[in-house]
């Protein structure tokens, strides 16, 4: 038998132990920011361990550290912990005691993946040709993000490697999904305000009509994507929100115009945001309006490494076989994992984790979201696969 197959024998062993542990943190979910007990939760079950851990990293994060029986290289394996501020509407024994507060992204299972993970390595360290970096991050969900502060405090220092995953319910459960380049997409947001000069409706020539002017914004940001990017760039400009008028005889003073930007490229980024300047400015001070245009840059692309990347896709062979590994399209939601991504060289894969049988049929982020919880031994497998062919790569 391989190394690595005996290690699965022991995360299967752990099985019930995991879904323990993720039971407790659905239980018991903390918002963005405010983790208090589940940080303490990790760092008491490390510590236990033997694993030398170290708290309060860029504000709420834990870092647990493993030493190999051997010298060697450092992978550092990453799992998030926060929770969302959604009521949770499934009828399962382990649905969440708190009003309003809900774990409806698999952070729990990414957590109790990761502590498992860490039993089995710290428990077989001997056999480890170098060091492991256990990274739970807190903040995922609310941009600026834990990753980006953890990362200031050193928990990437001395890692020559980083790799993280998602549970994954839109995905079956019994697959692993990666992709060799960008994963997630940068997920950014604007607000625009026209201001131009509201008056009588029946009297336009006397005014600055600034919903119409606002209705050609609207309307010439849709050649952006189409007649000034290249076509070979994926790309989204998304208006969400439109706000103006009140009165069916009252032309508004202003409006306001919302919503997102998804790119794979700072430079396509860049670029749509100078566009949309461009065409801002020519609707308004053609027509004597003003204007106020914001940009709020949300997390970075997740764009893998190729290398790292092709070696998560290895590791899943040998953990689900090559006929349960499956290359995805990049997802246009965020992550900020892309901030590691962006320090170290390293890839972020998808577990699957749908099954209607349990329940897991909802996406993420939505009130009856859950997942299978046999995708946490996949998951956990993959991770200590990885570390291994990493190590002695
Ligand atoms: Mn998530």
């Amino acid at each position: 038998m391989s190394t690595t197959s005996e290690l699965f024998a022991q995360i299967e062993g752990l099985y019930d132990e995991m879904v323990a542990i993720r039971r407790h943190l659905h239980e018991n979910p903390e918002l963005s920011f405010e983790e208090v007990e589940t940080p303490k939760f990790i760092a008491n079950y490390l510590t236990e361990l033997g694993v030398e851990v170290e708290t309060g990293v860029g504000g709420r994060g834990v870092i647990g550290r493993i030493y190999g029986g051997k010298p060697g290289k450092t992978v550092a394996l990453r799992a998030d912990f926060d929770a969302l501020a959604i009521q949770d509407e499934k009828d399962v024994p382990y649905r969440s005691k708190v009003a309003g507060k809900m774990h409806a992204c698999g952070h729990d299972g990414h957590t109790a993946t990761l502590l498992a993970v860490a039993k089995v390595l710290q428990t077989n360290r001997e056999l480890l040709t170098g060091n492991v970096v256990l990274i739970h991050q807190f903040a995922e969900e609310l941009a600026p993000g834990g990753a980006k502060p953890m990362i200031d405090a050193g928990c990437l220092d001395g890692v020559d490697a980083v790799f993280g995953m998602h549970l994954w319910s839109m995905v079956p459960h019994g697959n692993i999904g990666w992709a060799p380049g960008p994963s997630m997409a940068a997920a950014d947001r604007f607000a625009i305000k026209i201001n131009g000069r509201g008056g009588h409706g029946a009297s336009p020539h006397e005014t600055i009509d600034s919903l119409y002017l606002a209705t050609q914004v609207v309307s010439q940001f849709q050649s952006i994507v189409s007649r000034r990017l290249d076509p070979l760039q994926p790309a989204v400009l998304t208006v969400a929100t439109f706000n103006s008028g009140s009165a069916f005889n009252v032309i508004p003073d202003s409006a306001e115009i919302g919503g997102t930007v998804r790119t794979f490229d700072t430079a396509v980024q860049d670029q749509i945001i100078e566009e949309m300047d461009r065409v801002i400015k020519g609707v308004c001070e053609g027509s004597g309006a003003t204007y106020s245009f914001d940009f709020f840059k949300g997390y970075p692309a997740v764009v893998n490494h190729e290398k790292e990347a092709h070696l998560v896709a290895n590791a899943a062979t040998k953990v689900v076989g090559a006929e349960h590994v499956v290359q995805m399209q990049p997802i246009m939601g965020g992550e900020d994992f892309s901030y590691f991504l962006l320090e170290r060289p390293g890839a972020f894969f998808f577990t699957g984790a749908g099954n209607p049988d349990v329940g897991a049929t909802y996406p993420h982020h939505h009130p009856k979201f859950d997942f299978d919880e046999r995708a946490m031994v996949d998951a956990a497998n993959v991770l200590i696969q990885v570390t291994f062919d990493y190590l002695e790569g």
